[in-house]
């Protein structure tokens, strides 16, 4: 953006500097085509879609279209909405003190149009910024015309002021942001009277509010999302409507562990941890994506509303704090999350399934037990072979046994370290873990994988102590 710009204050420099304005279509095909130029992202942050949604994404951009964004819960859907803010100029100039970002060279409301015949080219202009220019919306049955297109008063109608006048018209959020980028989230749980008034004003540019009819020729992208099955479902959406969204872009979930965790990693919440280092080795991230890959493939789960990438970034979050309260009460200088705190993501976990029924015995704990027991076996064995741990199921089938502990230090398993034969070697496999608590971890893990291969018998002792013995 050429600053120089910014300093203009009117209709006439403006035209002066040779600025043309141009629809908001136009504006996004001309920033995405500089952009694929020189090959830089467009949705910065979003990951696992760049073979998949992206490109669709980018057609729909060049093509001038209203997209809507069909997928389950958790899917980055409103992020994306949300990058595409980023394919706006940064400022465009507009009528100053408008309340509906009029073009300075094609006003629609009365007030600039009557500034501009009056002034002239002295008519006042504002560069308003991209944010400004993008309003969302989350769809609810209370939803009103008035919130999303306008209200009049009409009493002041029949004073015999113009309808297009402000003193008229309320405004509603979408003339608001005219000139810029409309986002309805969750489109069919809109009422049927709603779904009329946003055609009308997308395809007729007129609108009817309480009898009156209105002309409001905004210049809005249109970006709706939605669940694929409410989409859908007959009669949830009036026909023209649907009509009226040229492309449908199906968002999944990601079809590879490293890219959820990718997105856990970047979306976990930054606590401040006080200096100490939080490490989470690489086997628990896994699982914890793991769980979740469980979970959307369980037919014991409703799949239609599906299991959200948020599951897996707050399951991280619950046994990264769970560590956490471990290392302050030992006074240890590192967090490092193990198998023992596990138990930490029931909660996270629980709220944001759907169960199908199961019948009243099944309870949703064993459901997510049974998740992240198929979870940690998969990632065992993606690391270790039974063969490699052949020492340590001997040193167990000799009488031995271990507890451990989701609140016992590091520094106790010291000894385990020492006494059971291979377990050394077995973690040196899985990775260099040379800190106290990532042997813990790792030494934990391996007794969890023995006993999943039914190779070791475990107890619960209540909470987080887990004693494991042949
Ligand atoms: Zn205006």
């Amino acid at each position: 953006m050429d600053e120089k710009l910014l300093k203009l204050r009117t209709v006439g420099e403006l035209k002066k500097a040779g600025y043309r304005t141009a629809p908001v279509r136009d504006e996004m095909r001309k920033n995405l085509l500089a952009r694929l130029r020189e090959k830089t992202r467009i949705l910065p942050g979003i990951i696992g879609y760049d073979d998949t949604v992206v490109p669709e994404i980018e057609n729909g951009v060049l093509a001038g279209h209203h997209m809507i964004f069909l997928g389950e819960r958790g899917q980055a859907k409103s992020r994306i909405i949300r990058a595409l803010v980023l394919l706006l100029d940064e400022f465009v100039p507009a009528l100053k003190g408008c309340e509906i970002n009029d073009d300075p060279f094609a006003p629609i409301c009365r007030t600039c149009r009557k500034a501009v015949a009056d002034k002239g080219d002295a008519a006042e202009i504002a560069w308003i910024g991209r944010d400004h220019r993008y309003a969302e919306k989350l769809a609810t049955p209370d939803v009103s015309v008035a919130d999303l297109i306008g209200e009049i008063d009409p009493i002041k109608v029949a004073e015999g002021r113009y309808l297009a006048d402000e003193e008229t018209i309320h405004y509603g959020l979408i003339p608001r942001i005219n000139r810029g980028i409309f986002a309805i989230n969750e489109l069919p749980d809109l009422t049927e009277k709603v779904q009329v008034g946003l055609f009308n004003l997308m395809e007729e540019k007129d609108v009817q509010i309480k009898g009156y009819k209105i002309r409001l020729p905004v210049d809005v992208v249109f970006i709706a999302s939605a669940n694929p099955e409410d989409y859908t479902s007959r009669g949830r959406i009036i026909t023209p409507l649907k009509d009226r969204f040229d492309v449908q872009i199906r968002t999944h979930y990601p079809k590879k562990l490293e890219d959820e965790i990718a997105i856990m990693d970047q979306e976990a919440a930054e606590v401040s941890r006080g200096g100490t280092a939080v490490r989470v080795p690489q086997f628990l991230k896994d699982i914890i994506a793991q769980v979740t890959f469980e979970a959307r493939a369980s037919n014991e789960i409703n799949q239609s509303s599906g299991v959200s990438v948020r599951v897996t970034i707050n399951n991280l979050e619950s046994v990264v704090s769970n560590a956490e309260k471990r290392a302050i009460r030992n006074g240890e200088n590192e967090i490092v999350p193990r198998i023992s705190d596990l138990h930490s993501m029931y909660a996270s976990t629980a709220g944001k399934l759907e169960l199908e029924y199961v019948g009243e015995d099944k309870k949703e704990e064993d459901l997510i037990e049974r998740l992240v027991n198929r979870a940690v076996l998969k990632v065992f064995d993606k690391y270790l072979k039974l063969d490699d741990l052949k020492k340590v199921i001997a040193y167990f089938e000799g009488g031995w046994g271990v507890e451990v502990s989701d609140s016992s230090p590091a520094s106790d398993y010291m000894e385990p370290l020492r006494e059971v034969a291979g377990l050394r070697e077995a973690i040196a496999i899985l990775g260099p873990f040379e800190t106290p608590g990532l042997m813990a971890s790792a030494s934990e893990f391996i007794f969890e994988g023995l006993h999943l291969h039914q190779k070791l018998n475990k107890e619960r002792q209540g909470g987080g102590r887990l004693a494991y013995h042949a």
